[in-house]
């Protein structure tokens, strides 16, 4: 299996190069040249543990990757008490009709993120040793929140990688902030930036191709990576769970044959997750709709009932603000993988989305989007009620990103009357959001964010996870604030300090 590029299909690249790219050249994405069929192999996929299952998958499009080396980065991810339970993930029933929630955020940092980023350092240095690369890895992260967290998490202390994590200011949760200006390891760096995400992502691709900072990082030994979900390292590890939660509906007995449909609700943002759902499907996996939801950065509702992807509108920051996102990276592989997979054709509207900040695909692509995706938001009063509803009604307390799938759900359910079971992605601990959740609750909120997260275990007899009270009375590490313009100096200072390391 190698890969090719979204903007240019006649690229082959072997799984390991792709992986220490992170992104191709010319600008595109990376893709697999074609898509492993596993519908004849249900059966015999559902006989296997988590961990079995991920290097079953893994191994289909890891061609260059031994069995021994898919086996360790798996084994090194998600065992050794990493993940809590008995299983990396937890397929619940709610209690609602027919929806199970897949519970993705028992690793270390609580997201759904930590899925792919506990598995991506071990996939990363693997390919860099089959490559006999000399050089190290400086991996430039740009959060919303969860990933910069689950990267540092991930990375640290991992032999000859650095991480440095840019969250904007003022668009990550008092938890999360907290949970990354903590973090401890010799390799890792964290800076807020003045602006929202969408500032901060541009920051690092103007980073990427600076020519005086490539220069600094050949000179030192080092070579930019990503961890964003560009990365296809980071998509991979997310296609096993929606497998997973199928077979698990079907060991269950809640899907009968292995022709029996399910739905996968995913609460989106820059279309990672639901397109890792996406690939199950084109796996063979019987899925009969994907359902997109957003909160009020509704830019994929939109797109998904018009065809129009316009970013020229207000941003606005929510109550799920790792969906808070108007340039969805992830959408560009499925355009292309729609739309005939001509590189021209996918880089004439990439271009001008950067240019215009808006383009429009053609009605064959729209026609196959509508058959595959339903699109829906919810505004943050409609999360703050579903917490409520959700909460009251099944005894289940979503986070407000799980929040927003749940109530797109329900107009999913208003809309269509569709019957068949449905997997919910529940991306978050609602400990990660803990003021916006007890607000949902109860009118009588606290200042201290340790207090409202004692106050949310009281009222709903629910553990926070032990990491999360482990953050009380822990030292801050980082406290540095710049302005987008300051990023590139900042990576140059940052690159100064690490030669000495060496
Ligand atoms: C990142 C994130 C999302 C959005 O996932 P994408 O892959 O960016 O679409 C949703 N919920 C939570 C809690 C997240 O951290």
């Amino acid at each position: 299996m190698r890969y090719k590029s979204t903007r240019n299909s006649e690229l082959r690249q072997q799984a390991s190069e792709v992986i220490v790219k992170g992104i191709s050249e010319e600008g595109g994405l990376f893709l697999p040249e074609s898509i492993p069929d596993i519908s004849n192999t249900l059966d015999a996929l559902a006989k296997l543990d988590y961990l079995s299952l991920a290097k079953r998958i893994l191994s289909l499009y890891l061609s260059d990757f031994t069995e021994e080396e898919i086996s360790h980065c798996v084994n090194a991810a998600y065992s050794g008490g990493k993940f809590e339970g008995d299983q990396p993930v937890t397929l619940k029933e709610t209690g609602s009709s027919g929806a199970y929630m897949l519970e993705l955020w028992h690793g270390p940092t609580c997201a759904f993120k930590d899925m792919a980023l506990q598995l991506l350092p071990h996939l990363l240095t693997t390919a860099l040793k089959k490559q006999n690369k000399a050089q190290k890895a400086l991996i430039l992260v740009a959060t919303s929140g969860d990933t910069g967290k689950a990267a540092l998490e991930g990375f640290k202390d991992v032999k000859d990688t650095e991480v440095i994590v840019f969250y904007p200011e003022d668009g990550v949760s008092p938890t999360q902030k907290l949970q990354m200006n903590t973090q401890e390891g010799n390799n890792v760096c964290v800076c807020a930036v003045k602006g929202n995400f969408d500032d901060t992502q541009t920051g690092i691709k103007t980073i990427f191709t600076d020519m005086e900072i490539k220069k600094l990082l050949d000179e030192n030994g080092y070579f930019f990576s990503s961890a964003n979900s560009i990365n296809w390292g980071r998509l991979l590890p997310q296609i096993v769970y929606y497998i997973y939660s199928y077979l698990e509906l079907y060991r269950t007995g809640k899907v009968k044959s292995f022709t029996d449909p399910v739905n996968f609700v995913v609460p989106t943002g820059n279309f990672g997750n639901i397109l890792a759902a996406f690939f199950a499907k084109k796996m063979g996996l019987p899925v009969h709709k994907l359902i997109c939801a957003s909160n009020a950065n509704n830019v994929l509702t939109d797109f998904i009932s018009t065809g129009v992807y316009d970013k020229r509108r207000e941003f606005y920051a929510t109550a799920s603000p790792s969906m808070d996102i108007l340039i969805s990276s992830n959408l560009e592989r499925l355009i292309y993988m729609l739309s005939g997979e001509d590189s021209a054709v996918l880089s004439a509207w990439m271009n001008k989305l950067a240019e215009e900040g808006w383009y429009e695909v053609d009605g064959e692509t729209m026609v196959r989007i509508k058959e595959l995706f339903f699109g829906d938001f919810c505004s943050d009063e409609e999360t703050t009620r579903v917490i409520q509803k959700t909460y009251h009604n099944y005894e289940y307390l979503p986070d407000t990103h799980t929040a927003v799938a749940i109530g797109v759900y329900d107009k999913y359910l208003e809309k269509t009357d569709d019957q068949i079971p449905t997997v919910i992605a529940s991306t978050a601990s609602p400990y990660k959001f803990a003021r916006h959740v007890l607000g949902a609750l109860t009118d009588d909120l606290p200042q201290d964010e340790f207090e409202i997260i004692s106050r949310l275990e009281e009222l709903t007899h629910e553990q926070p996870q032990k990491q999360i009270a482990a953050l009380k009375g822990k030292k801050e590490h980082f406290d540095m604030v710049i302005e987008r313009e300051e990023m590139p100096a900042f990576v140059k200072k940052q690159l100064a300090g690490m030669k000495g390391k060496a």
